[in-house]
Parts: structure tokens; sequence; C-alpha cells
């Protein structure tokens, strides 16, 4: 029976934020494989991640057994400006498909971040004041990151600089704006601040540089910095971590209108938003209480999972970072120019590769125009303008939901909705105008790559 009793809108109240992190680790039957030091080839140690994360997040980051973490209270009383946040049924888009499915999404863009990295960005800053840290750097790629930890970081005090890739820099400055209203210093990466900057630039010139590349030169400054740290959006296990607020909650909305979902689908770029919204879903699997199928969407251009390989690589250009086992294109691929639509990391979370090797997960790459046809019919649907990150998603619940129309089947589709698109005017409009291209890597490119992986 169809459930339209339910309202559009179901919002758990303040004293439903949750108070603990889940960490899906302490439910996995094999752990991620390790961090490892490039120069010893053994696993990083807590106090050797400390010089470069501060103290609180290199123990989470190296923790597989902790099943809940207590959220601090400042975090909490921070995450009370802005959760919980709202999960959807997406009536109006089940109409326009003519679906029996019932679709559901937690929509992250509500914050002026306009996605879900404040909920990791407010909980890394929170840890880095605590300690007494005098400053913080991260890169950013598209400009949310950034702008999560420069709205994060005014809350806290504590100063922030940010290696924004020189593109997006470029083509979004309304995002360094809110940056720097925010008290960030923002600077184009590759630049001549750091070494490996300068190194970059003098090999490749003209290039309008990758999340990788920024990684590289926020680490180079933290670690050259007095009690200053590096800090990440996405990818490591801490971030998944924080993430996992978003999952809680979903779990607890759905459970208050009676509902388990039969798919779960999230975009993937680094895997943050993935991980946290599954979090609570893959323990239910994992522990056999239930099987939902889980899926992250990746664009075609930049197919970590569905065509990379499962081995050791850096996190960045620069090769500065720990060795992570993961699926990745090597850090050295440059996504195509004309890819729009974010999630261009060569990488994958540990955890979510981890899983994905395990078949707990599967994965699909979508193309970006059948991405942005998505989003267009989602925005006119349900009156949000998703970011094209969250479009991936959207794409493939819309597709799911088109299976059900065939079958008839009444399945439950969750999806994440990670964030609002008004700083992709570009691309909607390059969409609209018909200037949107579909860029798909060949076997042989890839393989360059494959080639130049760390041998261990
Ligand atoms: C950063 C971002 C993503 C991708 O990052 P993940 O770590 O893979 O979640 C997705 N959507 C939005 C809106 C983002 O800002």
């Amino acid at each position: 029976m169809k459930k339209n009793n339910i309202p559009t809108r179901i919002y758990l109240t303040e004293d439903q934020i949750p108070t603990t992190w889940y960490n899906l680790r302490a439910d996995m039957k094999e752990k991620p494989a390790p961090l490892l030091n490039p120069g010893t080839k053994k696993p990083v140690t807590v106090s050797e991640l400390s010089n470069v994360f501060c103290e609180k997040l290199a123990e989470q980051e190296l923790d597989n057994d902790t099943r809940y973490f207590e959220i601090p209270k400042e975090v909490r009383d921070f995450y009370k400006m802005y959760r919980p946040s709202p999960l959807v049924r997406a009536y109006n888009l089940e109409k326009a498909l003519g679906t029996p499915a019932r679709i559901y999404f937690k929509y992250e863009g509500n914050n002026t971040s306009g996605s879900h990295k404040l909920n990791s960005a407010a909980a890394q800053v929170y840890y880095a004041k605590d300690q007494g840290l005098k400053g913080l750097t991260t890169e950013t790629g598209a400009g949310q990151w950034g702008t999560a930890l420069a709205e994060s970081s005014a809350f806290f005090n504590l100063p922030l600089t940010v290696y924004m890739v020189k593109v997006s820099y470029e083509q979004k400055p309304f995002r360094k704006f809110v940056m720097e209203t925010f008290d960030a210093e923002v600077i184009p990466s590759p630049s001549m601040t750091t070494k490996v900057g300068q190194k970059i630039l003098s090999e490749n010139p003209g290039t309008g540089g990758s999340l990788g590349c920024a990684i590289s030169e926020a680490v180079e400054k933290a670690v050259g910095g007095i009690e200053t740290r590096y800090v990440l959006g996405s990818v490591l296990n801490q971030v998944l971590l924080h993430q996992s607020v978003i999952g809680l909650e979903s779990k607890a909305a759905m459970s208050m209108i009676d509902e388990y979902p039969d798919i779960i689908i999230g975009c993937a770029g680094g895997g943050s938003n993935l991980g946290g919204l599954i979090a609570p879903f893959m323990q239910d699997k994992i522990l056999g209480n239930n099987d939902p199928r889980i899926i992250a969407v990746e664009p075609s251009s930049c197919p970590s999972l569905t065509r990379g390989v499962y081995a050791y690589d850096f996190c960045d250009t620069g090769k500065v970072t720990p060795l992570a086992k993961m699926y990745t294109l090597g850090s050295s691929f440059m996504p195509s120019p004309d890819h729009a639509g974010g999630l261009r990391y060569h990488g994958m979370s540990p955890i979510i590769s981890k899983l994905y090797d395990d078949g707990l997960l599967d994965a699909v790459s979508v193309e970006q125009t059948k991405v942005f046809e998505a989003a267009v019919l989602f925005a006119k649907t349900e009156t949000i303008l998703p970011a094209p990150e969250s479009a991936h998603a959207i794409k493939q619940a819309i597709d799911e939901a088109l299976i059900c129309k065939e079958t008839g089947e009444e399945k439950v589709i969750l999806f994440g909705l990670t964030g609002t698109g008004y700083f992709d005017m570009t691309a909607y409009n390059a969409f609209k105008e018909g200037r949107m291209t579909d860029y798909i890597p060949k076997d042989e490119e890839l393989k360059k790559e494959f080639d130049k992986l760390p041998k261990l």
C-alpha cells in the first residue's frame, strides 16, 4: 500500500540530534587497511599523525574499535544552529516519474556552506581550538569545504588558510568572498607559497590545479607552521565518523514514520557523505539485521570505484601524505576540466573502498549531462536547486524509481541531497545552452596512471 499519509518533511526535534557519532569500523568484520608511513612502509602511529592533525582527530583516525564517540557539547550546540536537517518525502518527484517507489532525501544544504561539510568542519575546528592550536590550513576544490571551515573557524576564533584549486578560484570568485567574509585567507593553488607548489608550477606552468595538489600545499604549510595543523574535508576515517550524524538522523526520522530504505544512494567524491549516510544502515547489513542495497554514484569522468584499482596510493599529488589503501585513479590523475559536477578526487575513502571490495556496496558511474538533466527535473519538481555533486545521487534515485515503475515494486529509496547548487550556475548555464559535454577517460589514459602507483 502506498503510504500517502506521511508528512512531506519529517523533522526530528533538537533533543533528537545524536549525542554520539557512530564509528562503522567497529562493526566491520575486516577493517580497512591501515595508513602507512611512506618512508618506513609501516602503519602510521597516533604520534606521527599528530604532527599533521590535532591529537583527538589523530586518535579518531586510527581507532577501529570504539563504536560510539561522544559529540562534544560545543559541537552539538553548533549543530543546533542548522540541525537536525530535514528528511523529505519527494512526493512531487514521485508523481512526475509515475513511480510506485517512495523516495526520500536527507537535505544537508540548509546552511551557509551549502553542504554537509559543516558537520565535520565544526568538529575539527573545535578539537583544534581545544588543543590550543594557533591556526589551521586546508584545501578546497569547489569551495564548499573551505566555506564550511571558514564558518567554523570564525565561530571558534581560529585563523585559517585555504588553498583553493586555481580553476575554481578563478571560476567561483563568490565562494572566495564568502570565505574572506569569515576572515579566511584564500590562496589559489598551485602557488609559490610552498615548495611543492613551486615544483608543480615549474613542471606545469599552465595548470588549473587539482584537489590532490592543493592538499600537498596545505599539508606543507601546516607542518612548517607554528602550532598549526592541517584539516581535510573528506576521505579520512575521522570525517566519515563525524558525517555519521547524517545517517543516524535519517534512520531515526525514518523509524518515526515506520519506514526502512530498500535502497540507499549517495554521491561519492572522497566518500564522506556516503559513508555518513549509510553508516547505521551498513551496521544493520553487517550484523544481519537488515539488507538494504547501497549504491555509490560517481562521475564517469573521475571513476575511482568503478574503474580504479584497489591499491596503496598517496592522498595528494605532491606525495607528502601517508599512503592509504583505496580505490584510486593514481595521485597524479587530473580529471577533465570540462567536468563541472565536483567529485573530482582521484581516490576514495579507505572505509568505502573496503566495503566495496567486500561486496557490501555497489558503485555506478554517470555522465554529467545526464546528471544535470536529473538536477533540473528535481529542481522543477521539488523546488530545491541541487548541487551538481548531489545530482549524481538524484540521477541514480530516478533510475531506480523508474525500474520500480516497470516492475510495480513499491521500494523505499533514500538518497543524500548533500547541498545546493547556487554557486554552480556557470555549469547549469552551460547545460541549459547545450554547451556541456561528457568526458570519459580512455583505458590507456588510466593505465598510464596505474603504472605510476607506489610499489610496496
Ligand atoms: C564535497 C561535496 C561532495 C562530495 O564529497 P564526499 O566526501 O564524497 O561526500 C558532495 N556533495 C557536495 C554538495 C559537496 O560539497
